[in-house]
């Protein structure tokens, strides 16, 4: 999708520190970390938000959330948090779909 900052790390056109890559996923370090450990796992396709992924490409939306549990595994974390914003009023500023994976300090509930 032209235009979108994800896909150009896809790409490799934006550098990135990438943690995870296979053919359904990209994973790295948010730019702008919240946590200790904050990682984003995105699938290779772009779709606007991790609802329409589900919906066009279920296999890309599990691998996604398996890949989770493997970035968040290979930082060292048991405890961590995956969160999905969908929407803009919900925190969402990237329009592709992406999970956070944040750990490394005590996490509130309920999230601001
Ligand atoms: P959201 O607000 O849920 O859409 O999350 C988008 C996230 O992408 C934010 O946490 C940003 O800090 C992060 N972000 C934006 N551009 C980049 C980039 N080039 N590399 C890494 N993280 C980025």
């Amino acid at each position: 999708m032209p235009d979108c900052i994800f896909c150009s790390i896809v790409s490799g056109d934006i550098p990135a520190n990438i943690v995870l890559r296979t053919p359904e996923v990209v994973a790295f370090t948010d730019l702008n970390p919240q946590a200790p450990t904050h990682i984003l796992v995105i699938p290779t396709e772009h779709h606007e938000n991790g609802a329409e992924l589900a919906k066009d490409n279920p296999v890309q939306a599990a691998a996604v959330l398996a890949a989770t549990h493997t970035v968040a595994a290979e930082a060292g974390l048991t405890d961590y948090r995956t969160v999905f914003n969908t929407g803009a009023e919900a925190g969402q500023s990237v329009f592709h779909a992406h999970a956070h994976v944040l750990g490394g300090r005590n996490l509130g509930w309920p999230p601001g």
